[in-house]
């Protein structure tokens, strides 16, 4: 199973986009560094306006620039710090992926232009206490989805 470890920094750059989202989702997508067996800790994030609609069509061009940067910092040490998956809120939902969720995910990581070997959605949401809850999913290119651990996010 993947773990998947958001520093206090990332999790701050979440809550304040959740916060400043209200009810519309918000997004983007996850850089990460491999930090251990099985075990990818999330470095930099990209944060993008969903709009009024549910369904998320990730704009990866707008985050081409923040990548390259990304990148460009970690010296371009792509065995260890590399695109992830995506991220989004689910301000209304329960922060588990939908139907549609699957199918995007599946979409990237079966794109042989993305060459990913897994992706993972992170779906997050503030509660009452404005405490951020979540989940996260792996995506392989066969078809199968797992769970995966969040240890620093409360789960839902
Ligand atoms: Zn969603």
């Amino acid at each position: 199973m993947l773990t998947l470890i958001l520093p206090d920094e990332i999790s701050s750059l979440i809550i304040e986009a959740l916060l400043k989202s209200g009810s519309r989702e918000v997004g983007g997508i996850l850089m990460a560094e491999h930090t251990g067996v099985n075990e990818f800790t999330i470095r930099d994030i990209t944060v993008q306006k969903r709009g009024a609609f549910a369904s998320f069509f990730r704009k990866i061009e707008d985050a081409l620039g923040r990548l390259n940067n990304f990148f460009d910092k970690a010296y371009h040490d792509y065995s260890r710090f590399n695109y992830l998956g995506e991220w989004h809120s689910h301000p209304s939902f329960e922060p588990i992926p939908s139907p549609k969720d699957d199918q995007s995910m599946f979409q990237i990581v079966q794109d042989v232009s993305v060459g990913a070997n897994f992706a993972v959605l992170l779906i997050v949401k503030l509660n009452a206490t404005s405490t951020m809850i979540g989940t996260a999913h792996t995506y392989f290119p066969d078809g199968n989805k797992a769970r995966a651990l969040t240890p620093t996010i409360r789960s839902t």
